[in-house]
This record gives C-alpha cells, sequence and structure tokens, in this order.
C-alpha cells in the first residue's frame, strides 16, 4: 500500500470537488477528504447516493459539504462553466478536483464493440473529463496550492485485450494529464497527476470480474493513504506524474 499517513489536519479550509462521489473509490475519498479538513463537493448523477452522503458527513460533524448532480453522459459545455460560476459564487475557491467518476462498458474485443458503448465511455470517461476541466481551471488556478487528479488504470498504462473503449479512454486520461501537467509547470500553482487506484472492491471492479470473491481485493477505505497525498500540500511541486494508490 502507498506509504504516507496523513495528518489528521490535512485539509483544513480546502475546497475539493470529487467526480463520483455516489459510490465507491469517489465516496470513499469525499468522505476521507472531509476528514481531513476539506469541505467537499460532491459530484454524481444519482441524487439519493449523493444525499445519503451528505447527510454521512453532517452527522459526523465534518465541515459543511455540498452536492452537485449532472449526468457526466449529456452534460456540455455550458452545464460545466456554469458549475464554475456556481461554485465561484457559493465557494468563491477550488482548491482540489479529483476526477474519479468513470465507466466501464463492454469487456469485448474490439471488433465486436457497439459504436454507441465506445462513444459513451469516451464521453463520460475523456470528452466530460476535458469539459470540466477545461471550465473549472481558472478557479483552481487562482488557488495557492491547488491538485488535479485524474484516475487511470492499469489498462491505461499497458493496453490488454477486450478491455476496449475503457482502456482506451484511460491512455487518453494520462495523455491529458500529461498534456496539461507540461501546460502548468511553471506558470500555475496547479499541480496535475493521475492515480491508479488499482484492484479495488468497488461495483465497477465487481462486475469487471464477476468470478471474483469481492473481498480479496481492498476496500476503497483501505487506499486513501495515496489519495490524501497528492490532494494535500505535502504533494506540493510533485506535477506530470503517475502513481498507484497499492
Ligand atoms: P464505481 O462504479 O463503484 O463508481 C463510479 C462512480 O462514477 C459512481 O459513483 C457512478 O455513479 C459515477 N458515474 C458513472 N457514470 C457517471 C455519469 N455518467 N455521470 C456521473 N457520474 C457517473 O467504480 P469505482 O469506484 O471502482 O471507480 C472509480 C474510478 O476508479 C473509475 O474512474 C475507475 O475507472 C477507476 N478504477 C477502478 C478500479 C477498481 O478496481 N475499482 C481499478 C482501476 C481504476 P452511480 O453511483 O450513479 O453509478
Amino acid at each position: 500500500m502507498f506509504d504516507y499517513k496523513a495528518p489528521h489536519n490535512l485539509l483544513k479550509d480546502r475546497v475539493i470537488l470529487v467526480t463520483g462521489a455516489g459510490d465507491g473509490i469517489g465516496r470513499a475519498a469525499a468522505k476521507s477528504f472531509a476528514h481531513h479538513g476539506a469541505s467537499v463537493i460532491l459530484h454524481g448523477r444519482n441524487e439519493q447516493k449523493l444525499e445519503a452522503l451528505y447527510d454521512e458527513i453532517e452527522t459526523a460533524g465534518l465541515p459543511q459539504a455540498a452536492i452537485y448532480p449532472i449526468d457526466l453522459e449529456t452534460a456540455d459545455y455550458e452545464t460545466f462553466f456554469e458549475m464554475q460560476q456556481n461554485l465561484g459564487n457559493e465557494f468563491g475557491r477550488l482548491d482540489g478536483l479529483l476526477h474519479n467518476a468513470g465507466m466501464l462498458g463492454q469487456r469485448t474485443p474490439i471488433e465486436h464493440t457497439k459504436t454507441d458503448v465506445w462513444q459513451k465511455i469516451m464521453q463520460v470517461n475523456v470528452n466530460a473529463v476535458f469539459l470540466m476541466t477545461k471550465a473549472l481551471l481558472p478557479l483552481l488556478n487562482e488557488s495557492a496550492d491547488a491538485s488535479l487528479l485524474f484516475t487511470s488504470s492499469g489498462v491505461g498504462r499497458q493496453g490488454r485485450a477486450f478491455w476496449g473503449a475503457y482502456a482506451v479512454s484511460k491512455f487518453a486520461t494520462e495523455g491529458l494529464m500529461q498534456v496539461l501537467a507540461d501546460e502548468l509547470e511553471n506558470i500555475s500553482n496547479t499541480r496535475v497527476n493521475s492515480i491508479n487506484p488499482g484492484a479495488t472492491n468497488t461495483a465497477m471492479r465487481r462486475l469487471a470480474y464477476p468470478g471474483e470473491v469481492p473481498n480479496s481485493n481492498p476496500s476503497p477505505e483501505e487506499i486513501m493513504n495515496a489519495y490524501l497525498y497528492l490532494m494535500g500540500p505535502d504533494s506540493k511541486g510533485v506535477n506530470g506524474q503517475g502513481f498507484d494508490a497499492q
């Protein structure tokens, strides 16, 4: 596991947006960031899941959270520009963005991949990520020490048969991270990196490996060290790198 022990007030007074916060790794990350002092903005597409997490954070007496539902499949640039305006008005700042939401799609040979599934995966995993990044960068760049973190995968670093659009979308994610990190190096306080969670017991993993014993993999809560390191000030100056959470 990633060797880092976060101080409990690591993210005090920071405002951090987590996409796909309703379930799996995003849910654990949002909770962990809140436990370390951040005000978290919970993005997702399922309002019920987001409200349940919001209530949990409130009941635990953690910093005030907010909910921001958007379906990444249908969102366009206007949606994210409006998000930038709303977050600017509501919080006046954004110190972190964890792009975590993602879809698996079909596990099938490229030749048999349905074109509509391909487009959908690219829309959710790549296009929406680009559009949100483009819209929110001005807000991140105003922060004294912002972290922009993309979520990759093992199959986004080494292609593997039958991982289709998902794998290609994760290669694109790594590409976006590297290009942006290089652009912002020296001209911005925003650092840009990617994280590969590794096999983690979530709905997505169970869908990809239906024959696997689910708790043979770590829970999302168990892989949070790397997320905390990359979101907090201890990773200041780290830019353009791909990390493994495990
Ligand atoms: P989950 O399927 O558990 O969670 C994914 C989250 O993304 C869900 O909250 C889901 O919403 C949200 N999401 C999906 N589509 C959309 C959409 N169109 N609009 C808005 N939100 C959406 O997956 P994980 O937690 O496992 O995955 C998190 C990230 O980690 C992903 O990027 C994944 O590719 C990556 N990853 C995961 C690995 C693993 O072993 N688990 C390994 C390598 C990478 P909803 O709750 O409504 O479904």
